[in-house]
């Protein structure tokens, strides 16, 4: 197993000081949840959240910052992802448990408090795979697919970016063209995560009648794949490029309901940021977690450096800023359930928590002093995380043109 043998979650380096995040100070008026958000969930929420609180501190902390060295994804904690149902939380039916969407809001907090690569691995699974095979499959497809990647048996990914069309996604150039009862697939994906551990793609081609989703299994002639090494975000996942040359796909591995084209497309990303909303408050909360407890242990001066007025400031700015994107969450969790969100809606909260979360992990780096750059502590590697969160899922840019044109009318995307 990848651990550090025999040390605890921190270690002294020089004189360094004792903490553990699996300790994290959920306290209303001292800790996290500072505006008691905690009465408003349900048991059920609760229960989830601890139960997936109880293993990122037990089975992932202790091996991830080994992991996030070794540019790995702990893939042993996948069958274990699958146990405790949350791939593909708020699906129902097809061995997938039918949580609520703050249930699932909930669950990819958690993840992500441990690690970005771990909450990201979920979020492909649930939202960019298993999403669309559940909203635009056909029954076939739901039956063969739905059951093993909830159980984690199989792994997916979701081929949509390519190296000349990122943020304009319609521009794409992979091609599926159709041959009697066949499509062949020409092109190739770029900056997919899960690729070259996956079982199945889903992947976004022009074909004659516009961008469709087919499903390609892996193994299948024509399609390669192979990994993306030299990240300094997260590292602690598997990112690669998908091609495919000359890659003959039956009919029958088009998803039926994704003829809107990029509409459908999008439907999944909408998914998929909403678990990012989510996610990036589950990082902010380790960060500003290890940061009180290092400024009120570290004595520079002759007191705690919390006592000084310059690094409450900084707290107190973290602790506004989560309890901002915690209130967001829940309402935009409740919305989701109610099935009255809108996407710029979605969109806000993804652009708003991961830039919060981005100066938030970076505050807590300074507060951390020459101690704050190395993995013993969890915050740089939140900080490096959260430099993909930016850019991923439609980048703070592009989030903005959203919301621009949905206030204003005007589109300023070209
Ligand atoms: C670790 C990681 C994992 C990923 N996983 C997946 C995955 O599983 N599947 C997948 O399909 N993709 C994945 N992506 C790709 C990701 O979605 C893209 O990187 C993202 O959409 C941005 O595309 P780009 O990197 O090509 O940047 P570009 O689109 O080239 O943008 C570069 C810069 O220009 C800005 N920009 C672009 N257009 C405009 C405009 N009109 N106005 C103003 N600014 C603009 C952007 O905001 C950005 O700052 C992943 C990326 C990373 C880093």
């Amino acid at each position: 197993m990848l651990v550090f043998p025999g040390r605890p979650w921190y270690f002294p380096l020089t004189r360094r000081l004792s903490l553990r995040t699996t300790e994290i100070d959920m306290d209303p008026f001292t800790g996290l949840d500072y505006y008691r958000l905690d009465e408003l969930y349900t048991d059920e929420e609760r229960l989830v959240r601890e139960t997936v609180r109880a293993f990122v501190d037990g089975e992932v902390l202790p091996i991830i910052e080994a992991h996030h060295r070794q540019g790995t994804f702990p893939v042993g904690l996948i069958p274990r992802l699958g146990e405790m149902g949350v791939l593909g939380a708020n699906l129902h039916g097809y061995g997938c448990p039918g949580v609520t969407e703050m249930v699932y809001g909930l669950i990819m907090q958690e993840l992500e408090r441990g690690d970005s690569g771990l909450r990201s691995f979920a979020s492909v699974q649930g939202a960019l795979v298993m999403y669309p095979i559940y909203t635009f499959g056909t029954e076939a497809q739901k039956e063969e697919w739905l059951p093993q990647l909830a159980k984690g048996e199989k792994v997916g990914c979701f081929g949509l970016t390519e190296a000349d069309h990122g943020s304009d996604l319609a521009g794409m150039v992979t091609k599926a063209v159709r041959r009697g009862d066949h499509y062949i697939l020409n092109g190739s994906k770029v900056w997919i995560t899960n690729g070259t551990i996956a079982d199945v793609a889903i992947v976004w081609a022009r074909a004659d009648e516009g961008i469709r989703g087919f499903l390609v299994e892996k193994g299948r002639p024509g399609f390669t794949s192979r990994e993306i090494h030299g990240k300094f975000s997260l590292r602690a996942s598997v990112t690669s490029e998908l091609i495919f040359q000359d890659c003959r796909i039956p009919r029958g591995n088009l998803l039926p309901g994704t003829e809107q084209g990029v509409k459908a497309a999008l439907m999944c990303l909408n998914q998929a940021r909403y678990g990012i909303a989510w996610g990036a408050v589950g990082a902010a909360m380790t960060c500003y977690d290890v940061a009180l407890k290092y400024a009120k242990a570290r004595v520079q001066f002759g007191r705690p450096i919390a006592g000084y007025q310059l690094v409450q400031r900084k707290l107190v700015y973290m602790l506004t800023e989560i309890t901002k994107a915690q209130l967001l969450c829940l309402r935009l969790g409740q919305l989701k359930q109610a099935g009255q969100v809108r996407h710029t809606q979605i969109s806000l909260a993804k652009m708003n928590n991961v830039e919060k979360a981005r100066e938030i992990a970076r505050m807590a780096r300074e507060i951390l002093g020459a101690a704050g750059i190395v993995d013993e502590y969890p915050v740089i590697r939140h900080m490096l995380n959260l430099e993909t969160l930016y850019t991923y899922e439609g980048t703070h840019e592009i989030h903005t043109l959203i919301l621009g044109r949905d206030i204003t009318g005007l589109s300023a995307f070209a």
